[in-house]
C-alpha cells in the first residue's frame, strides 16, 4: 500500500490546492496590482500535465482538490481537466473537487461543474454595493457576479461566500452581507488580508480589519455558538443561533492555526509551496516533463517536498508595522 503524505510535523497531507492559471478578469486591489505582468502562456503545464500531477497526488493520499488561480474559470478549456477528475471522485480515492472562484463565469460553468461532481464552491465578494465592487475589483461587475451565484444555486452547487474583511471598505456591511447570505442559505467566511505581492500604491495596514473586531460586532447583534467543525486550514467556524447560518474566520494574522495544516499548494507552473506564507517551494514539472511515461520520479518528489513542509508561516502586523511579508501575489498560489 502507498505511505500517506506525512510531513515533518505529523501532519498528515490529504489536501491540495491547485492553480490552475496566474490570469484573472479582475484586478482585486488587495490580491494585484492594476498593471500585472503574467507568465507566458508557454510556462503553464498542460491541462493533461496538471492531470498527471493531481492523480499522482490523489494516488499519495490527497482526498480534496481545491481549483483555483488567478480566476480558475478564464483559463481555457478548463471544463476538460475538472471532467477528468472525475474518475476520481467516481473511483472514491478523491472525497472532493471544488474551486474558489470569482463568480464573474459561474453563470456559463455552474452547469458542467455540477456535472463533473462539483458540489460546493467558494465565491469571493467583499461587497454589495455596486460602485464599491467595481472599485476594490477595478474591472469587476457585481450584476454578473449575482448571476453567477444565481446559476450556481440552480445547478444545485452550495454556495459559500468568502469576504476579505477590509477596514473602512465594508465595515459598514457586515449586517447587510450577513443577512443577504442568509436570506440565500449560503455560508460566509472572513478573511484577514495577507501580506503577499506588491499591490501597488495600497497599503496593507490601511486595509488590515482585525477579525477579533469583527466577530466582537457580531457578537452585538447575533447569538454566536462556536461549532467543532474544522478543515484542518486557519478558518474557525460559529452558527448565527438567530439565522442558524454558519460564518467562518479565517485569521492568519490574529490567531495562527499551522499546527493542524493539512494543505500544500500546486502553481500553474508547477512549483509546489509547502506553505502559503513562505517562500520555500519545490519545482515539480522537472520530474514530471523529464520522465513522461514514469510517475515515480514525480511521486519521489512530491514526497521529498512534503519532508520539507515548514511550521507555519510568518505574517505579522502586531508591531504596526508589515512582518513576514512574501513577494508572490495570492492569485500565484491561489489562496
Ligand atoms: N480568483 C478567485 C477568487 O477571487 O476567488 C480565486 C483566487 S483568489 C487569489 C482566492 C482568495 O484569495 C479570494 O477569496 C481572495 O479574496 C483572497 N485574497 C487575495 N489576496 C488576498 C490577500 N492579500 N489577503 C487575503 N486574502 C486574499
Ligand atoms: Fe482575481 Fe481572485 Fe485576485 Fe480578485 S482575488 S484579482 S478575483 S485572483
Amino acid at each position: 500500500m502507498t505511505q500517506p503524505l506525512i510531513d515533518p510535523f505529523q501532519r498528515p497531507i490529504s489536501y491540495l490546492r491547485v492553480s490552475v492559471t496566474d490570469r484573472c478578469d479582475f484586478r482585486c486591489v488587495y490580491c494585484m496590482s492594476e498593471n500585472m505582468t503574467f507568465l507566458p502562456k508557454k510556462d503553464l503545464l498542460t491541462l493533461e500535465e496538471l492531470d498527471r500531477m493531481c492523480s499522482s497526488f490523489v494516488r499519495l493520499g490527497v482526498e480534496k482538490l481545491r481549483i483555483t488561480g488567478g480566476e480558475p474559470l478564464v483559463r481555457r478549456d478548463i471544463m476538460t481537466f475538472f471532467r477528468a477528475m472525475t474518475r476520481h471522485l467516481d473511483a472514491g480515492a478523491l472525497k472532493e473537487l471544488t474551486l474558489t472562484t470569482n463568480g464573474s463565469q459561474l453563470g456559463r460553468f455552474a452547469d458542467d461543474l455540477y456535472d463533473a461532481g462539483v458540489r460546493r464552491v467558494n465565491v469571493s465578494l467583499d461587497t454589495l454595493d455596486e460602485k464599491k465592487f467595481a472599485d476594490i475589483t477595478r474591472w469587476g461587475r457585481l450584476p454578473q457576479v449575482i448571476k453567477g451565484i444565481d446559476a450556481a444555486q440552480k445547478a444545485g452547487l452550495r454556495v459559500k461566500i468568502n469576504a476579505v474583511a477590509l477596514k473602512g471598505f465594508n465595515e459598514d456591511e457586515l449586517f447587510s452581507i450577513t443577512e443577504w447570505c442568509a436570506e440565500r442559505d449560503m455560508d460566509l467566511t472572513w478573511i484577514e488580508v495577507m501580506p503577499m505581492g506588491d499591490i501597488g500604491n495600497e497599503d496593507r495596514l490601511d486595509q488590515y480589519w482585525k477579525l477579533d473586531d469583527l466577530r466582537a460586532r457580531l457578537a452585538e447583534r447575533y447569538t454566536l455558538t462556536d461549532l467543532p467543525e474544522r478543515t484542518g486550514g486557519p478558518a474557525r467556524y460559529v452558527r448565527l443561533e438567530e439565522t442558524g447560518q454558519k460564518t467562518g474566520f479565517i485569521t492568519p494574522l490574529t490567531h495562527n492555526f499551522c499546527e493542524s495544516c493539512n494543505r500544500v499548494r500546486l502553481t500553474c507552473t508547477g512549483e509546489l509551496f509547502m506553505c502559503l506564507g513562505q517562500e520555500d517551494n519545490a519545482d515539480l514539472r522537472v520530474a514530471l516533463r523529464n520522465f513522461p511515461e514514469d510517475d515515480s520520479p514525480l511521486e519521489d518528489a512530491i514526497r521529498a517536498a512534503i519532508a520539507l513542509k515548514p511550521k507555519g508561516h510568518d505574517f505579522d502586523y502586531s508591531r504596526q508595522k508589515v512582518d513576514g511579508r512574501v513577494s508572490r501575489h495570492m492569485s500565484h498560489t491561489g489562496g
